[in-house]
């Protein structure tokens, strides 16, 4: 039965809901009059259910993709503005006692060296992090109570806020880390954690417990009922993902826009991001049977219509993604993207030379460095933003939301963007994209329409240049 309202997850991810979606998605995938409704609705900017998003999904021809496309952005302009936030994922640990069969930090796989990092290790991977430019992270670990426990996770956290770096310390931790309890979430918020991140890998409950064979992972009720726990125990900035290419990719998506109503319905706030993460070859994992799952087009559609479905919610692509993917799919609602990234554990400060037993996890498509990113991106028209304001600012949850339902996210985030960008051309850039950035950060200082915001931001960067930080 479907309630969305319900705590367990066999009704609000009820299969046969999704189901019954799918059904009525093929149904009317060619009725142009219910597939113009749903554009209309969906041109107010507000969102769409899972069950009409399902429709665009289904809907192949060829003019409508295209409005869904320029609407997406249009969305994408009107809540995030050019802005595209730059973050780097930190491998903490590889031990894993699950049995993925898709990830190679699977407990069989003896192909990888299993490492965890030591506290004086995480300070040079971060330090090597702070080198590059970065100031928002997101933490990975295997799941294993005994080598990483909840007690190491809070130690690397206080570790990585502690760490004192000429250009500043770290300033958002994000953390993607197995479901756990509500217990732990609340030890997670008071070390500050920003979003709590948690792939779903797939909704669909018998393919995620052939898929998660052994391990706590197994466990799909207790995986998927995750976010409301974290919720309970105080975190209120949580991160879905499906992880594409798992399962068939509508029945994800519906599943994916029924979690985020859950959310919202159960919480008053939806998921803070929303990651689009697709499967990767990696040591150990059968190329023939996850070998990037979706084509490029529909990973390009489905980012477009989560946009559209969700307007409030940040989109991250990571450097599963090459650069030529990557350009496809920014202007198409994606607002947080990684730089510089390495999947290995402790690979920032001393990378793997590859003949060597790797502890990587999967292979990265985009392999540029931090500022050929940022060059890249400023080329593109975005301004790179390293800003974390509104989290340290408390403008988490529903706080964050009202924000961006009123739009206001752009008066606020679009000067925040341009100091953070001004910090790193200061800190970090080469000549080019140093040049690059200090011509766009002028344009884009006249855009500010409130006279007085755009006096404080104008005096705030010549305050950077004078050798000033952290302006909040
Ligand atoms: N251990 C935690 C958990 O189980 O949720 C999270 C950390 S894990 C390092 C992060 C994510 O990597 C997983 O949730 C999964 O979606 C993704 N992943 C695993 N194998 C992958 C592969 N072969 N290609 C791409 N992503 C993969």
């Amino acid at each position: 039965m479907y309630n969305v309202k319900s705590l367990n997850a066999d009704e609000f991810i009820s299969d046969e809901e999704i189901r019954e979606t799918l059904k009525y998605a093929d149904e009317n995938k060619n009725n142009i009059k219910l597939i113009n409704e749903i554009l209309g609705k969906a041109s107010k900017k507000k969102g769409l259910n899972h069950r009409e998003a399902s429709v665009l999904l289904a809907c192949d021809i060829p003019e409508k993709v295209q409005e869904m496309y320029k609407l997406a952005n249009e969305i994408k302009q009107d809540y995030y503005g050019n802005r595209i936030v730059l973050f780097a994922p930190l491998y903490l640990s590889n031990y894993c006692v699950n049995g993925c069969v898709y990830c190679p930090y699977h407990m069989k796989n003896k192909h990888i060296a299993r490492k965890k990092l030591t506290q004086e290790e995480i300070v040079k991977e971060v330090t090597a992090l702070q080198d590059m430019g970065h100031k928002r992270l997101a933490i990975e670990a295997g799941e294993d109570p005994v080598n990483n426990p909840i007690e190491y996770i809070l130690e690397c956290i206080k570790t990585i806020y502690g760490i004192k770096h000429k250009n500043g310390a770290i300033r958002r931790v994000n953390v993607n880390i197995a479901a756990t309890t509500v217990e732990n979430y609340r030890k997670l918020k008071e070390a500050e954690i920003g979003t709590y991140i948690l792939f779903q890998e797939t909704y669909h409950k018998k393919s995620y417990e052939q898929l998660h064979p052994t391990g706590p992972k197994h466990n799909y009720n207790y995986h998927t009922e995750a976010m409301d726990r974290a919720m309970e125990g105080g975190i209120d900035d949580v991160g879905l993902g499906v992880l594409f290419g798992l399962e068939m990719y509508r029945y994800e998506f519906a599943g994916l826009l029924m979690h985020a109503e859950h959310l919202e319905a159960v919480f008053g706030v939806g998921p803070h991001t929303i990651s689009v993460p697709r499967i990767k070859r990696a040591d150990d994992i059968d190329p023939d049977v996850f070998d990037n799952g979706i084509s490029d087009d529909i990973f390009a559609k489905i980012c477009a219509l989560i946009r559209i479905s969700v307007p409030y919610t940040g989109m991250i692509i990571s450097t599963r993604e090459s650069k030529k993917v990557r350009e496809m799919v920014l202007p198409l609602g994606v607002s947080q993207i990684s730089g510089g990234s390495r999947t290995s554990v402790g690979g920032y400060d001393k990378p793997e030379i590859k003949e060597e037993l790797t502890t990587e996890q999967f292979d990265v498509s985009d392999t540029r460095s931090l500022d050929e990113v940022v060059n890249w991106l400023i080329k593109l028209g975005y301004i790179p933003s390293f800003c974390t304001a509104c989290y340290r600012e408390g403008r988490t949850g529903d706080r964050f939301m009202a924000l961006c339902k009123n739009m206001q996210i752009l008066n606020c985030c679009h000067p925040n963007a341009l100091m953070t960008l001004k910090e790193y051309l200061e800190d970090y850039a080469k000549d080019d994209t140093r040049e690059l950035g200090m011509k766009l950060i002028e344009e884009e200082l006249k855009k500010i329409p409130n006279e007085k915001v755009r006096q404080i931001a104008y005096n705030h960067i010549h305050d950077i240049e004078d050798g000033k930080r952290d302006f909040r």
